[in-house]
C-alpha cells in the first residue's frame, strides 16, 4: 500500500445506498404482520416505520456515515415502492389502492381472497425478492412523490445530510414484465419515453424538498445489454440529466461491472457514477482509466462489499481509492450495495467464539468500516493508523485460524482427479444394471424428498430446544413420523419412497449444523421478501463431516418397508448459494471441500443398503452469474461439485437430482453434465414445457417434470394429472418419464397431500396402462 496523503478540496463524503429495514429486534415485521391481522393501526404501524428509520440514521451519522440515503426504507419491497411512485398500479388493484393506500400497497404485495398479487422473483443473484412491476402499452405514469418527499423531509429535519435514493428509470423497466394480457411482442422499455416526465417530476419534486443529490440505482446495467438497451440508457440519462428543476444526479450500479454501459453512463449529463469496486467488479478500476476517467463528475466507490458479512480488507481497499484519485474529480467512499443483504449487527451474535466474531463485518460494522476509509482517505492513513492496525491483525487471524485451514481438509482436495468426479460406466449401462436392481414399472412414481411439516414436529423442536423432552424423547416423534409417512406412501401405492424430512428445519441448516466449518447465528436476519426473513448459516471455514448426517434415518426408513428409498442431500452449490460464503478463496474450492463432505455421506447411504440417492440442487440455475460471458466458468465448477458428490457410487446405485424453477433452456449442458440418472423439475405450472425443452435440446436420461403443483393447495384431479404425463410422454418416452410433484411437501397440509398424492399414482396407472 502507498500511504495515503490527504485528498485536496471538499471533505471525503462516507455513504451508504440503504440499510436494514427490520429494526434490532425485527421490530418492523412484528408492526407489519400485527397490522395485517388487525391487532395494530395504520397510525401505530407508521409510527413504528418512523421511530426506525430515525434509529437507522441516527446509527448510520454515529458510526460516521455523513450522507445518509433517504427512501431505501419500505414496509414491503422498494421496486413496489417504486411502481407506486410512478402510479404503475395494475389494473385489478386500483380499486383497492383508491380506497385505502396503504391497504391496496398489501394487496399488490400478498394478493387477498379475489384479487392475484404481483408476482415476485429474486433481486438480480442476491436471496432477496421484489415484486415484479406489470406494464402494457396502455399503462398511464403519473408521479407520485409523497413518500420520497416525506421521508427525505423527515431526514432534513433530524438534521442529517441526506440523499434520496431510487430505483432508476431504465433497471425499473427492465425488471417489469408485461401485465397479463398483454400481446406478445410488447417490451416495457418501450415504455421509457413516458416514464422519464414522470422520473422528471420526482427528482423536481426532490429538489424543492431539499435534495441536493438523488440517487438512481441502475444495477440491471450490470448485466448484458442489447445495443437498443443501452441507447435508451442514453437517452434516459441525456434527457434527465437536461432537465432543468434538478438535483444533482448520482447514477449507482453495483453486483458487477458496467462493462459497455460504463461509457454511456460515463458521457451522460450526470453528475456523479456510484461504481462496484468488489469481487469481478474491481475491474472497474482498468475500465474507469480505459474510459478517460470522470472528470467533472463525483465518483461513489464502493469499496466495502455490501453482501457479504466478512471483515474488508482497508489495505486493499486504501490502494484502489488512491488510485481512483486521479480518476474523477471527487472520491467518495460506499459499501458495494444496499446493506439489505446483510444481517444487522455483528456483535448481537454472542455464542460465536469472539475472536471468530472479529472476522464478521454486518451492516453497522460495514459502516464503521465505510467510514474509517472515507477519513483515511480526506486525512491520510496516520488518521486511522489504529483501525488499520485491528484491520490487519483481524486478517491475519483468519488467515491463520485452524478453522480455515484444515490441513486434512486441504490434502484432500488437492488430491482430488478428475476420475472422483466420472462415474466409469456410462448412462446406458448403468440404467440397465439400476431397473435389473430396483424392479421399478414403466413411469414410476415417487415424491422429492419433505412431507407435511406438521406443528407437532415444530413443536418436538421447540421441546427439544427448550430441554421440555431429551433428545431420546425427540428422536422417538421423528421415527414415529417416518412410519407414518412410509405406512402412507406404501398404501398410496408409489413406488420410490422417501422418509420424509421429518428431522430437517431447513435443507440447508439442517447440514450446516452437521458440517464442521459453518456457523449459525442467532440474530443475523435478512430479508428475503415482505415480512419473511431468513438466517443463512455462515460458511466460515474449511469443511469436513465430523460424522454421517442422514443416514440414520434412511437405513431406519429402509428398514420399515421392503419398497426402495430414496436417500436425500443438499447440494454442494445450493449448501453455498443460501449461505454467507467465505471470500478468502475462490467459490469452486469452497463447493469442492462441501461436495468431498457430501460424498462421504453418499458412499455411506450406499453402503448402508440405499439403492437410490438424491442431491437437490434448486439453486443452481439461480447462482448463473449476472453475465453470459461469466456463465461456463461458474457451471464447470458447479457441475463438478455436484459430480464429485455423487461420482462415488456403484452403477446399479441410482442418483437423482432435483431442481425448483421451471426456466431451464440455457442450461441444459450443464444438467445434463451434472451425469445424475434421473432429475424431477418443476413443470406443472408451465405444462410440462421443461419437459419439451430437455428432450428438444436432447437431453438423453430419466426425467420427473412435476404434475402437481405444490405452491398452491389445489389438489389436481386424476384426469389433470394424467392429462399432463400424456404431455410429458409426447416429448419424454415411457422408460424415461417419472411421475412426481414439482417439489417437496414441507408447505402443504396432510389433507391435500394425501388426496393429490392418491391421484398422482391414479393417473400413472391410467396412463401405465396407455403405453
Ligand atoms: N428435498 C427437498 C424437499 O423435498 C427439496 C426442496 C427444494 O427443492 N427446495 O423439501
Ligand atoms: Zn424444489
Amino acid at each position: 500500500m502507498t500511504s495515503t496523503t490527504p485528498a485536496a478540496g471538499r471533505p471525503t463524503v462516507a455513504t451508504v445506498y440503504g440499510y436494514p429495514r427490520q429494526g434490532q429486534n425485527r421490530e418492523l415485521k412484528k408492526a407489519v404482520e400485527g397490522y395485517w391481522k388487525g391487532r395494530r393501526t395504520a397510525d401505530a404501524l407508521r409510527e413504528t416505520a418512523r421511530d426506525l428509520r430515525r434509529t437507522n440514521w441516527q446509527q448510520l451519522a454515529d458510526a460516521g456515515i455523513t450522507e445518509v440515503p433517504t427512501g431505501d426504507f419500505s414496509y414491503y419491497d422498494h421496486v413496489l415502492d417504486t411502481s407506486v411512485m410512478v402510479g404503475a398500479v395494475p389494473e385489478r388493484h386500483r380499486a383497492a389502492v383508491a380506497a385505502d393506500p396503504l391497504d391496496g400497497y398489501f394487496a399488490m404485495a400478498r394478493g387477498t381472497q379475489d384479487v392475484a398479487p404481483l408476482e415476485m422473483t429474486k433481486w438480480f443473484d442476491t436471496n432477496y425478492h421484489y415484486l415484479v412491476p406489470e406494464l402494457g402499452p396502455d399503462t398511464v405514469f403519473t408521479a407520485d412523490s409523497t413518500r420520497q418527499v416525506a421521508e427525505l423531509t423527515e431526514a432534513l429535519r433530524l438534521g442529517h445530510t441526506a440523499r434520496p435514493v431510487l430505483v432508476g428509470p431504465v433497471t425499473y423497466l427492465l425488471l417489469a414484465k408485461p401485465a397479463p394480457g398483454v400481446a406478445a411482442g410488447f417490451h416495457p422499455l418501450a415504455l421509457l419515453d413516458r416514464l422519464l416526465p414522470v422520473y422528471a417530476r420526482v427528482l423536481a419534486d426532490l429538489r424543492a424538498a431539499g435534495a441536493e443529490w438523488v440517487q438512481l440505482d441502475e444495477p440491471a446495467l450490470v448485466q448484458d445489454r442489447t445495443p437498443a438497451e443501452l441507447s435508451a440508457t442514453a437517452r434516459a440519462y441525456r434527457e434527465l440529466g437536461g432537465s432543468g428543476d434538478r438535483p444533482k444526479l448520482l447514477v449507482a450500479s453495483y453486483f458487477d461491472r458496467l462493462g459497455e454501459a460504463l461509457p454511456v453512463l460515463a458521457k451522460a449529463p450526470v453528475d456523479g457514477l456510484a461504481l462496484d469496486f468488489t469481487g469481478a467488479a474491481a475491474a472497474h478500476l482498468a475500465d474507469l482509466a480505459a474510459v478517460g476517467g470522470l472528470p467533472g463528475k463525483r465518483l461513489v466507490a464502493g469499496v466495502v462489499s455490501g453482501r457479504n458479512i466478512w471483515i474488508n480488507d482497508h489495505e486493499k481497499s486504501l490502494t484502489t481509492l488512491g488510485t481512483l484519485l486521479g480518476l474523477a474529480d471527487q472520491v467518495d467512499v460506499a459499501a458495494s450495495c444496499s446493506l439489505l443483504h446483510v444481517p444487522l449487527d455483528a456483535t448481537a451474535e454472542r455464542d460465536i467464539d469472539p475472536q471468530v466474531r472479529r472476522w464478521l463485518a454486518f451492516a453497522r460494522q460495514k459502516t464503521a468500516e465505510v467510514a474509517t476509509l472515507a477519513r483515511g482517505l480526506a486525512r491520510g492513513t496516520d488518521a486511522i493508523a489504529a483501525e488499520l492496525a485491528a484491520n490487519r491483525a483481524d486478517l491475519a487471524s483468519r488467515a491463520g485460524s485452524a478453522l480455515t485451514h484444515d490441513p486434512a481438509v486441504r490434502a484432500r482436495t488437492a488430491a482430488v482427479t478428475d476420475a472422483d468426479g466420472r462415474r466409469p460406466q456410462p448412462y446406458a449401462e448403468r440404467t440397465a444394471a439400476q431397473r435389473a436392481h430396483l424392479g421399478l414399472p414403466a413411469l414410476p412414481t415417487t415424491t422429492i424428498g419433505s412431507f407435511p411439516q406438521t406443528d407437532e414436529l415444530r413443536t418436538a423442536r421447540a421441546d427439544l430446544r427448550a430441554g421440555r423432552i431429551d433428545t431420546a424423547g425427540y428422536e422417538d416423534r421423528i421415527r414415529a413420523e417416518i412410519r407414518e409417512v412410509l405406512a402412507f406412501q406404501e398404501k398410496a401405492g408409489i413406488d420410490v419412497l422417501v422418509h420424509g424430512e421429518p428431522e430437517r428445519n431447513d435443507m440447508v441448516q439442517y447440514f450446516a449444523e452437521r458440517l464442521t466449518g459453518y456457523l449459525a447465528t442467532q440474530h443475523g436476519w435478512v430479508q428475503s421478501y415482505g415480512t419473511r426473513y431468513v438466517r443463512p448459516p455462515v460458511l466460515a471455514g474449511d469443511i469436513s463431516r465430523p460424522d454421517p448426517m442422514t443416514v440414520r434415518w434412511t437405513t431406519y426408513a429402509q428398514s420399515q418397508t421392503s419398497r426402495p428409498v430414496k436417500g436425500m442431500l443438499t447440494g454442494p452449490v445450493t449448501m453455498l448459494a443460501w449461505s454467507f460464503v467465505r471470500d478468502d478463496q475462490p467459490l469452486a474450492d469452497t463447493a469442492r471441500q462441501v461436495a468431498l463432505a457430501l460424498r462421504d455421506e453418499v458412499g455411506d447411504l450406499e453402503a448402508a443398503g440405499t439403492p437410490v440417492i438424491q442431491v437437490d440442487e434448486p439453486a443452481l440455475r439461480e447462482t448463473l452469474p449476472l453475465r453470459a460471458a461469466d456463465h461456463a466458468a461458474y457451471l464447470a465448477w458447479a457441475t463438478e461439485s455436484f459430480r464429485l458428490t455423487t461420482g462415488g457410487v456403484r452403477p446399479d446405485t441410482q442418483i437423482h437430482t432435483h431442481m425448483c424453477y421451471a426456466e431451464f433452456g440455457d442450461i441444459v449442458e450443464a444438467i445434463e453434465d451434472l451425469d445424475a440418472d434421473v432429475i424431477s423439475l418443476e413443470a406443472a405450472r408451465s405444462h410440462m414445457q421443461v419437459a419439451g425443452e430437455l428432450s428438444g435440446a436432447g437431453y438423453p436420461r430419466e426425467v420427473g417434470p412435476g404434475v402437481w403443483d405444490i405452491h398452491s393447495p389445489r389438489i389436481p384431479s386424476v384426469a389433470e394429472a394424467a392429462a399432463l404425463l400424456r404431455k410429458g410422454l409426447a416429448a419424454i418416452p415411457a422408460e424415461r418419464l417419472w411421475v412426481n410433484p414439482d417439489c417437496g411437501l414441507k408447505t402443504r397440509g396432510w389433507q391435500e397431500t394425501r388426496a393429490s398424492l392418491e391421484n398422482l399414482v391414479e393417473a400413472a396407472r391410467q396412463v401405465r396402462a396407455e403405453v
